[in-house]
């Protein structure tokens, strides 16, 4: 079966190998970050519908689990762009969390319709949820997140204030750091007053590592990540690594072409993290990677990490 709301498993940093549940198409979003390395938000809304069918996801998720015996860390809830954007997201953790006991159920979320009590008692059930939180200005949130315009930082914060009372699994927070956005010590020092009253299990430090949506944008050094880690100075704070190295792992889904596709179709990759995910050899990867652009599917583009790939724009 192909799937077409699945993807991986992959190696995350944060999860371990993470199979993703993509619960939104590219790219429907309630923000449009600069730094979004699934590419622009084509629709930008806060209507929550069922974007894509719940029956659908769980046939997939059936058949998955029925067909593979694959070592997975985490299911983990995300898409290509927000997913508590579709209606049915509480449906889908209840049924996970009703079949696959085994597995932790974490969710991605931009944190931005967590103000909903009806989207925050859709996460209740999960094991761990994310959301980020990269400004704690109106100014600064326009500028790296692009809000839509319902939306508003303070309204975030709350969000994320009432769901810590009502959640009782975890809470990572995920702070991206980008220079020249929200990096200055008035920022910091704002967004340290909302972690505070968040009060997240831990504060994760993240920063760029592949294309933008925005050219001529810069990841943070790990120098920089250090003093604004520092500045910050709050409790469980990580900057965090690279993702886990799976080479030896021999339970990677056998299909490599149609992970390959998954995974630089959710965002461009380098060779070296293909090898990673796949856990076959560069020369393999390669050759799938030569097959790929010679179908005219994927083109490269040069950054400072090195040569990523990435879907081609029909
Ligand atoms: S980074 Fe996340 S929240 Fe921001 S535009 Fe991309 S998908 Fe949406």
């Amino acid at each position: 079966m192909k799937y077409s709301y699945l993807f991986g498993p992959v190696p995350s940093r944060r999860l371990g190998m993470s199979l993703g549940v993509d619960l939104v198409p590219r790219k429907v979003c309630t923000l449009d970050c600069v730094y979004c390395e699934v590419g622009a938000t084509t629709t930008l809304t806060n209507e929550r519908k069922e974007y894509i069918p719940v029956s659908k996801i769980i046939e997939e998720l059936t058949h998955f689990f029925k067909t593979n015996a694959t070592a997975i860390d985490h299911i983990t809830i995300s898409g290509s762009g927000e997913p508590t954007l579709n209606s049915g997201i509480g449906d889908i953790v209840r049924f996970i969390k009703h079949n696959i006991k085994d597995i932790p159920l974490a969710v991605l979320t931009n944190g931005t319709l967590l103000y909903d009590k009806n989207v925050r008692d859709a996460l209740l059930a999960a094991d761990v949820v994310l959301p980020s939180l990269d400004a704690a200005t109106a100014t600064v949130f326009n500028r790296i997140n692009r809000h839509h315009r319902s939306i508003t930082v303070d309204q975030c914060i709350e969000g994320l204030v009432s769901f810590r009372k009502e959640f009782r699994g975890k809470i990572w927070l995920e702070i991206f750091i980008l220079p020249g956005f929200n990096d200055t010590d008035a920022e910091l020092d704002e967004i340290r007053q909302a972690v505070l009253r968040i009060q997240p299990d831990s504060v994760q430090l993240n920063t760029l590592d592949r294309p933008g949506t925005v050219a001529g944008l810069r990841g943070a050094a790990q120098m920089e990540l250090e003093r604004i880690a520092q500045l910050l100075d709050l409790e469980n704070m990580e900057i965090i690594a690279a993702a886990p190295q799976t080479g030896s792992v021999p339970s990677c889904r056998p299909d490599a072409e149609s992970v390959v596709i998954e995974m630089i179709a959710r965002r461009p990759c380098t060779l070296d993290d293909l090898v990673t995910t796949l856990g076959m050899s560069a020369a393999a990867v390669k050759k799938i990677i030569d097959g790929l652009e010679t179908a005219d599917r994927i083109e490269s583009v040069q950054q400072e990490r090195g040569l990523f790939y990435q879907l081609k724009d029909k």
